[in-house]
């Protein structure tokens, strides 16, 4: 069977829903076709990048990764907002590094893109652990580099990982007792943020008109603009549970009280959220840290 056949079925087989694949999926496809790992991901990259959202650069990117310790496969593609400037868009490479922290995963041992990654991308990848083992496939060149090879001199500050769960947030947070379950779903989120310059963890909760619930938690750089926002994490989980922006119903964000001086989301967070879902409020939720 031919390459494009291969990917042609791949289309029918795989619903555009679907965001990972389990390793026992993917053991499955590769049995299926007689291909090996790498083969699948490369003929998958044309099969996930269609579903980019570039509303303003119709540039279609389309990633695929594999987590360090599940093997499971994370898709990803470039995310833009209509009507906010592009410094609020995700990359499809951190659309699936949010991906994994949303499930948990704690690195990602290779990642395949549609284009070289950008150097926003690059030093992004830098920041996940055992970095220096990460794959980097290109399917249009079927090679494999580094991410040395790609980011030689690196800049790193060694002050953890972005997907580490147990280097994350030294801060003991907790958040005024409630029954609301959306709250008590964005707070698992907002312990596992990552914010080494900040101290500023942060996470966002979503409510659907269905009830279905969503969360993501900010995911800070060291090089500052990388940055992942909380609202961005948590639109990748819904997008990758299959759901659309026209079906949120409620949004809160979880952050430091003001009395701490953080920088603060909220006003990013709103402005993205005007455009996505304009008659949803931004509720907000203050986070204060336990002395011990
Ligand atoms: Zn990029």
């Amino acid at each position: 069977m031919s390459d494009s056949k291969v990917t042609n079925e791949l289309k029918n087989i795989i619903p555009d829903t679907k965001y990972y694949l389990t390793n026992d999926e993917v053991n499955t496809l590769t049995t299926k076709y007689g291909i090996s790992t790498e083969q699948l991901i490369i003929e998958l990259i044309d099969v996930v990048k269609v579903r980019a959202k570039c509303v303003t650069s119709k540039c279609y990117v389309g990633a695929i990764g594999v987590g360090r310790q599940t093997k499971n496969f994370y898709f990803g593609v470039n995310l833009e907002f209509s009507g906010q400037t592009l410094a609020q868009s995700v990359h499809a490479e951190q659309f699936l590094i949010a991906l994994a922290h949303c499930k948990g995963e704690e690195g990602i041992e290779l990642i395949s893109v549609s284009h070289f990654p950008c150097g926003h991308c690059r030093q992004f990848l830098n920041e996940l652990y055992q970095s220096d083992k990460i794959k980097i496939l290109l399917p249009n060149e079927q090679l494999q580099y580094s991410l040395s090879d790609l980011l030689p001199y690196a800049f790193n500050l060694g002050t953890g990982y972005l997907l580490s769960f147990s280097s994350v947030n030294k801060l003991k947070l907790k958040i005024e007792s409630t029954e609301d379950p959306l709250v008590h779903c964005a707070f698992k989120f907002a312990l596992n943020s990552y914010a080494p310059y900040s101290n500023s963890p942060s996470s966002v909760g979503i409510q659907l008109d269905t009830g279905e619930m969503f969360a993501g938690a900010y995911l800070e750089s060291v090089a500052y603009n990388p940055s992942l926002p909380p609202l961005q994490v948590a639109l990748v989980h819904l997008i990758a549970n299959g759901k659309e922006y026209e079906q949120i119903k409620r949004v809160i964000l979880l952050e430091l009280e003001s009395s701490y001086g953080c920088p603060s989301q909220f006003y990013s967070t709103f402005a993205l959220l005007r455009s996505i879902a304009p008659n949803v409020t931004l509720e907000t939720y203050e986070l204060s840290v336990l002395n011990n």
